[in-house]
């Protein structure tokens, strides 16, 4: 978990590598069925491009599927899944279906100004329809409103690690080991 622009992808990538699990990133997988033009897409695309959440049972039924693939029969880390509360709780009933449990939870943290100028010149970079300005302000109120209530809801099951999101991509990721070790 961890604000807009705070570098879940990016650190999701490196912890994949360390441990060889698989990455599962929600906005990755509706931005496929967006470029596929498939019909989940053609759902999901008004809320991004808005900056808005897409509707919890699109969200639910994504990861149901997905979790029961051979791949991630070793392990998985979740990347900008759960972030409402029913999709915390939908995903434990997913979890105790399919036999599997999670280790821990990740909170990354930053400063929110810094955040933005980040996101501004990603959206530039890879042309991401959801990085203008207005609509980071608005993902980062939805993340404060609707996602940050998790960091208590896994901090309450006692396996939430919170870690310093600022600084360089390896310092970070050496943080985020040492903390789940
Ligand atoms: P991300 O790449 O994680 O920043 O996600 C990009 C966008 O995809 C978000 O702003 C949401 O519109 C949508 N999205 C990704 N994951 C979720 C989720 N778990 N629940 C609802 N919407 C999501």
């Amino acid at each position: 978990m961890g604000p807009p622009g705070v570098g879940k992808g990016t650190q999701a990538a490196c912890i994949e590598k360390h441990f060889n699990i698989i990455h599962l990133s929600t906005g990755e997988i509706l931005r496929d069925e967006i470029e596929g033009n498939t019909r989940i897409g053609k759902q999901a695309k008004g809320f991004i491009d808005l900056g808005q959440l897409v509707p919890d049972p699109i969200l639910l039924d994504i990861i149901e599927i997905r979790l029961v693939h051979d791949d991630c029969k070793n392990g998985f880390l979740l990347d900008g899944f759960p972030r409402t509360l029913p999709q915390a709780i939908g995903l434990d009933k997913i979890l105790r279906d399919c036999h599997q449990e999670l280790d821990c939870a990740i909170s990354l943290k930053a400063d929110e100004d810094e955040l933005v100028g980040r996101l501004v010149l990603r959206g530039k970079e890879l042309g991401r329809s959801d990085d203008s300005k207005e609509i980071i302000k608005k993902r980062q109120n939805i993340y404060w409103e609707q996602t940050a209530p998790l960091i208590d809801f896994y901090r309450g099951k006692g396996f939430l690690k919170e870690v310093n999101g600022i600084g360089e991509i390896p310092e970070i990721t050496n943080r985020i080991l040492e903390a789940i070790k």
